[in-house]
């Protein structure tokens, strides 16, 4: 599947960034184009992969290249003042080539929690395509301001894209890293998962095109229908079996080896499967009465097979409750076989009650403070008895 991809803001932009790099590691031609966008002109030149003429600078009149520092309410405003600028840079974008818009931000800072919401309002307001959103939720101890943010801009965000997938920082934290260095391994984690999912649907020229491979159509149907999305994944290494594999398999060479080696295969499937949906997700979620799924299983093509995909395919509609769970190949010379689970439409999901309740604290004591210190500042300034009086 092609994808336009806007990154709002630093973590959008340094995701988005990322999958540039994943792209030209694992030739997945998924990101069709990139964009970034920031009100920190320090971010936007921190970028690596990303076209110098992709990046825009919006806000400049309000905030001189400074960013918002985590006011989203200000992060809207300026996207909303400067979106022609951001539609200036997808204009140069072959659009018509393109399947969908993912826009991706980090929700608990200002650029991209206020923006993302904006510029998804906007495209599907012009496109036809859909215009899916990748949200970030910050970590826990980031603090109230964050968290507050975060819960704002998730509520907006899920009602302007056609679908919200979104990755829990909290979940992936990493004790004993620095942030910097957490923050790489959490976006490789970020582009794997997604990467694995959006490149099932774009097999490219001279790839075996089996009948069961995962389509693009498949994806957009799974998330058709909004709300909020997580994926599961797992994966185990494999052999890649050059020269034999694959043409023993044709020849017959391997004549008795060829039924212990289906089971195998099935066996590994419906494990990688089991694993994938009960494993961490980049949402933590209940995954019972998710409305959609779409289970790829990318690997060596000798290495996957159409009864353990059919077996996992079951065993997740009984997990799930779902009547609408797709699955499908994504043949890549990986040595590696992965199960990526896109859960669509999920609901029960106690980690987005906690970040409101927490939300909602910090916004009352947020208040209470700004009253207490008016009331201090007025207590400092007027003298007791009012005697004095102020020149105008
Ligand atoms: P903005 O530039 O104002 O949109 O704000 P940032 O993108 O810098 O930060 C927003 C939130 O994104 C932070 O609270 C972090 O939780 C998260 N964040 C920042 N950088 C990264 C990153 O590189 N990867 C991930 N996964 N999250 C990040």
């Amino acid at each position: 599947m092609k994808l336009a991809m806007i990154g709002f803001g630093q973590a959008g932009g340094k995701i988005v960034d990322r999958f540039l790099d994943y792209d030209d590691r694992t030739g997945s031609g998924i990101v069709r184009a990139a964009i970034a966008v920031n009100s920190a002109k320090a971010d936007l030149m921190g970028l690596k992969n990303i076209p110098q003429e992709n990046r825009v600078l919006i806000g400049q009149a309000r905030v001189k290249g400074h960013g918002v520092g985590a006011d989203n309410e200000l992060g809207a405003e300026v996207a909303e003042e400067d979106i022609d600028e951001v539609q200036n840079a997808i204009d140069a974008i072959p659009t018509h080539e393109v399947d969908a818009f993912l826009v991706v931000a980090g929700m608990g800072g200002g650029t991209g929690s206020g923006g993302a919401p904006v510029l998804a309002k906007h495209l599907k307001r012009i496109y036809t395509i859909p215009v899916y959103g990748l949200g970030v939720l910050p970590g826990t101890d980031e603090g109230g301001i964050y968290t507050l943010n975060a819960a704002r801009s998730f509520q907006t965000f899920v009602r302007e894209v056609d679908n919200l997938m979104v990755f829990d920082n909290d979940s992936w934290r990493q004790t004993g890293e620095s942030v910097e260095g957490g923050y790489e391994q959490i976006n490789e984690e970020i582009v794997r998962r997604f990467g694995i999912l959006f490149g099932a649907g774009e097999v490219g020229d001279g790839q075996e095109v089996a009948e069961s491979v995962v389509d693009s159509s498949e994806i957009i149907n799974t998330l058709s229908g909004g709300g909020v999305s997580t994926v599961g994944f797992a994966s185990e290494e494999v052999d890649l079996n050059t020269g034999g594999g694959l043409l023993s398999r044709f020849t017959g060479d391997a004549g008795g080896d060829d039924n212990l080696d289906a089971a195998n295969t099935t066996n590994r499937i419906t494990s990688l499967v089991r694993k994938a949906a009960l494993g961490r997700l980049t949402l933590p979620c209940e995954i019972e009465g998710t409305e959609r799924a779409l289970l790829v299983l990318a690997g060596p093509s000798e290495y996957l097979n159409r009864k353990g995909i059919e077996r996992g395919r079951k065993w997740l509609e009984e997990e799930t409750g779902s009547m609408e769970v797709r699955g499908g190949d994504y043949p890549r010379e990986e040595p590696e076989v992965a199960a990526a689970i896109l859960l669509s439409g999920v609901t029960n999901v106690p980690r987005i009650k906690r970040l409101q309740q927490v939300a909602i604290e910090a916004q009352d004591n947020i208040d209470d403070i700004q009253q207490e210190s008016e009331e201090n500042l007025e207590e400092l300034v007027e003298d007791d008895e009012d005697e004095l009086e102020p020149l105008f």
